[in-house]
């Protein structure tokens, strides 16, 4: 069985290297054929644009290194999951398969805060199909830098 793990947890050390950075928890990687092409964390603070969502500045990023065509055998991997906006760009992006930690709900437990819409009700609507996988067993490692973030920080949001 194929193994999301590495993936994902890269993708959680990146959401923690955003909290480090200043911004808020979140990291996201793109992986081909077993290889990390890609990574990307949250910058909406320091880069001034509350739409700098990891998965925003990750398609934003594959945009400018490949086509679409290529981006369908890519999986964006991301530590949890994309809100309403992000699972839009992962849409048009040509991305072929989405692979979430942290579910969106979970998020919502802990943070009280997001667009709160399965990243799959937006997915499964395209004409093109999308793969979504999630969330997965790490779902709880995923959530652990959400409890330490959000408490601290829900003023600025
Ligand atoms: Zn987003």
């Amino acid at each position: 069985m194929e193994n999301h793990e590495p993936f994902l947890r890269e993708a959680i050390a990146l959401s923690k290297s955003a909290v480090a950075n200043g911004d808020e928890p979140f990291g996201s990687v793109l992986v081909k054929d077993g290889a990390v092409l890609l990574r990307a964390e949250n910058s909406v603070f320091t880069g001034h644009d509350m739409t700098n969502h990891a998965e925003m500045n990750l398609v934003k990023l594959a945009a400018r290194h490949h086509d679409p065509a290529f981006l369908a055998d890519c999986t964006l991997y991301t530590s949890t999951e994309p809100c309403a906006m992000c699972s839009g760009a992962i849409y048009w992006s040509g991305i072929g398969r989405m692979v979430f930690a942290c579910s969106e709900t979970r998020l919502g437990e802990i943070a009280g805060i997001g667009l709160n819409v399965p990243s799959r009700a937006v997915l499964q609507t395209g004409a093109r199909a999308v793969t979504v996988v999630g969330p997965t067993n790490l779902e709880e490692e995923a959530a652990e830098v959400h409890q330490e973030f959000w408490p601290k920080h829900l003023s600025k949001v």
